[in-house]
């Protein structure tokens, strides 16, 4: 589960552009959040992973106050969240496979790559999801060989080699058309109850996030101004 209480996030002198946030994402559900331009949305997610440091606030991910972490713990925790990308983020000359393993490694193993040399077990590991999510015959394609859609699978199956406790998505549909950005947004659903993940995604097409989340957040100016399930979205809007 994650808990944020608080949070505050203010650029340089700027004023802030999260104020007192607070949000609870329950494991096994997705959230959708939506919001203008500049609301804070990809703040708030880079909060989360420390892309950006937090002015104050708490980030508990089941336990563990993220605001407080540095080095190596700190690095230890962002391996537990799993980012999915509106780019997809791949490694074009690589092969799949090289992909899906760097998310295991925390890095582009380039060595282990050449040498084609990664631990069975994580091999196997990533054979399993590669088929739970349809790519696996993709395995030794490169990854630009792939569509859209396969490669944010790709994307998707990186994530998971993490084992992750959390899965953050920016936009992860919004460079997809719309009958890809459906079967993606199914799976990521999917995916959320089959390992107890809470899922946190940023995304512009309300229409998507009232199919496929569980609740919305709607932001506004650093605010959350609603949360609520998909049905309760009209009245609210
Ligand atoms: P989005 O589509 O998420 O709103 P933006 O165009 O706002 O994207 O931001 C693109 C990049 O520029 C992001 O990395 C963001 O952190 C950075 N950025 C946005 N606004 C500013 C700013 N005022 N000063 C510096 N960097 C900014
Ligand atoms: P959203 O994702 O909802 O479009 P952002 O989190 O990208 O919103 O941006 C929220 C506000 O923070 C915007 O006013 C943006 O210009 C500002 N901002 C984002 N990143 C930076 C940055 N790196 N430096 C300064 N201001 C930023």
């Amino acid at each position: 589960m994650l808990k944020i209480s608080k949070l505050v996030k203010r650029y340089g002198n700027g004023d802030p552009v999260l104020k007192d946030l607070d949000l609870t994402v329950e494991s096994e559900s997705i959230v959708a959040i939506i919001g203008a331009s500049g609301a804070g949305k990809s703040t708030l997610l880079r909060c989360i992973n420390r892309l950006v440091e937090p002015t104050a606030g708490k980030i508990d991910l089941n336990g563990v106050d993220l605001t407080a972490l540095r080095g190596a713990q700190l690095r230890h925790a962002r391996r537990r969240i799993g980012m999915i990308f509106q780019g997809f983020n791949l490694v074009d000359r690589l092969t799949v496979m090289e992909n899906v393993q760097s998310g295991r490694l925390g890095y582009i193993p380039l060595w282990r790559a050449v040498m084609r040399r990664y631990p069975k077990q994580d091999i196997r590991r990533a054979y399993e999801l590669m088929e739970r999510v349809g790519i696996a015959h993709y395995a030794n394609k490169r990854a630009d060989a792939l569509s859209g859609g396969e490669r944010q699978r790709v994307g998707v199956v990186r994530a998971l080699m993490q084992e992750p406790e959390i899965l953050l998505a920016d936009e992860p549909t919004a460079s997809l058309d719309p009958k890809t950005s459906e079967q993606i947004m199914e799976l990521l659903r999917s995916l959320s109850r089959e390992f107890s993940l809470p899922v946190l995604i940023n995304i512009h097409n309300v229409a998507e996030a009232k199919t496929y989340a569980d609740r919305i957040v709607g932001m506004r100016y650093g605010r959350i101004i609603f949360d609520a399930e998909p049905d309760a979205l009209d009245a609210a809007a």
